[in-house]
């Protein structure tokens, strides 16, 4: 029988990587992982940890705003974006040495460099070739930047952490959750946003009634969103850049973020000289095991999911380790994933939109409800809450559940538990609310919409 030196070598160490090496090592398997840059990956450095620091900091713009309406005079602020990117790379420098800890702790042995697929069982990083039984791609994604003339001189998310100095004009382009994070975050900062989107709607696969509800709070709290418009051309002028837009209007501005899109990370690896098949993308095709078309080589995460998120990478991970070294194969369940994006009010979103029920369930009854939060009747924010149920006409189950409003992501992950386990509206109705709370709302939702 051919030995190999590892039973499972891992190539990227960000969230699906981390856990499927930690897991299996834990499990008693021998695992290699070589990561080329810090540990904990996408979401750690660069994406969800990061990225949320930065939506606390300006979410406290608002709350010294609303303070006033409670009896506090809270005086001049002055808001200090050294400071902020100085707090928020000490942390993610902390985190790194987490993962560092967890890894060793488990047994798994770090390499440091790019690594390369060489055959079906070979990986080779800088001067060193390594084999193994299994080869795990979890190389994740990166951004994607359209072709447009003048391109150099915007950023991707990556960038936007460590923007030096503050923009104090920001152009975002794009509609994704990426691309609304981010303006409302600067936003909130301080920083005058436009966000140029080239369709009619932000956020393309949720639910038509929360877009454009978010559209609107977005603008009532200051972003300038440009609907229809697509940016054609980035100069660079003395006094900063400027976006042409394809109606031919200019928008100045000290930094141009283009959110439109990642693609997966799989260029220059050897990934397919190894025989493993790519989609059009360029992503890794996978099965429900997630091997790849070589079977001793398996991809998880944003490198190979329609579902870039951390819990999916992680949930992905699990999966291959219970596969390979464990409780044997299982497959995951994708249907109702919740999901949040940090807007400035936030979204949280579990199960289908009200297009995609009607499609999937024929009839639905919807309840939909807005309306001012309690918190803002002395705040004075003229913040608004949404939250929509749907809800599948012939099991009575709710098939979705879509809000806007302060800590959506904290209230939705509860009820997309329930959704998981079939819950039914009766079983909403039935259920006791929390009062005085916004997310009583879900449950006291009486009268359908006509
Ligand atoms: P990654 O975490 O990207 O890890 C891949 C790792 O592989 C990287 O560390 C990379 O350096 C390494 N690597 C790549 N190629 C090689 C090579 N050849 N050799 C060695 N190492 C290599 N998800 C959420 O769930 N919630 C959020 O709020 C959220 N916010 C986000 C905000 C932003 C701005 C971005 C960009 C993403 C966000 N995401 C969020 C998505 C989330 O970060 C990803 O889904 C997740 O990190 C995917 O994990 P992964 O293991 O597939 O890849």
């Amino acid at each position: 029988m051919r030995t190999f030196d590892f039973d499972l070598f891992v190539i990227g160490g960000g969230s699906g990587g981390v856990r499927a090496a930690r897991m299996a090592a834990q499990r008693g398997a021998r695992v290699a992982l070589a990561e080329c840059a810090e540990l904990g990956g996408t979401c750690v450095n660069v994406g969800c940890i990061p990225k949320k620091l930065y939506s606390y900091a300006a979410g406290y713009a608002e709350a010294f705003e609303e303070a006033e309406g409670y009896g506090w005079h809270v005086g001049e602020t002055r808001f200090d974006w050294a400071q902020l990117k100085a707090n928020r790379a000490r942390e993610i420098t902390r985190l790194n040495g987490v993962y560092r800890s967890l890894l060793e702790a488990a047994g798994v042995q770090l390499i440091q460099g790019w690594a390369q697929l060489t055959d079906a069982h070979g990986v080779q990083v800088g001067e060193k070739h390594f084999t193994a039984q299994h080869v795990l791609v979890a190389t994740g994604g990166m951004p994607f930047v359209p072709d447009i003339q003048g391109r150099e001189h915007g950023v991707v998310s990556d960038a936007m952490f460590d923007l030096d100095p503050f923009p104090k004009r920001l152009v975002v382009v794009g509609g994704g959750y990426i691309a609304c994070e981010f303006a409302s975050i600067f936003n909130g900062l301080g920083a005058q946003v436009t966000q140029v989107q080239r369709s009619a709607h932000l956020l393309n696969e949720f639910d038509e009634d929360l877009r454009q509800f978010l559209a609107k709070e977005m603008t009532r709290t200051g972003v300038d969103i440009r609907f229809n418009a697509e940016i054609s051309m980035v100069t660079r002028l003395e006094s900063g850049l400027c976006a042409l837009l394809s109606r031919g209007q200019r928008v100045e501005a000290d930094t141009i973020l283009f959110a439109t899109g990642r693609v997966p990370n799989t260029a220059g690896m050897g990934l397919e000289a190894a025989g493993v098949a790519l989609d059009e993308r360029g992503g890794v095709i996978v099965d429900a095991h997630y091997r790849s078309s070589v079977p001793s080589v398996l991809a998880v995460g944003d490198v190979s999911t329609r579902q870039q998120l951390t819990p999916v990478a992680l949930a992905e991970a699990m999966v291959v380790v219970d596969t390979l070294f464990g409780k044997g194969k299982r497959q995951l369940d994708y249907d109702y994933t919740p999901t949040a994006v940090f807007t400035h009010p936030n979204v949280g979103t579990c199960g289908y939109t009200e297009a995609a029920a009607r499609m999937k369930f024929g009839k639905v009854t919807i309840f939909s409800s807005e309306f001012r939060a309690l918190r803002h009747t002395l705040s004075e924010s003229k913040e608004r809450t949404f939250m929509k149920l749907i809800v599948d006409k012939a099991s009575d189950r709710v098939v979705g559940l879509h809000m806007v409003g302060p800590d959506a992501g904290e209230i939705v992950q509860g009820f997309a538990v329930a959704m998981r386990c079939g819950a039914t509206k009766a079983d909403f109705d039935s259920t006791i609310g929390i009062h005085p709370t916004v997310a009583e709302e879900f449950v006291t939702m009486r009268e359908p919409m006509p």
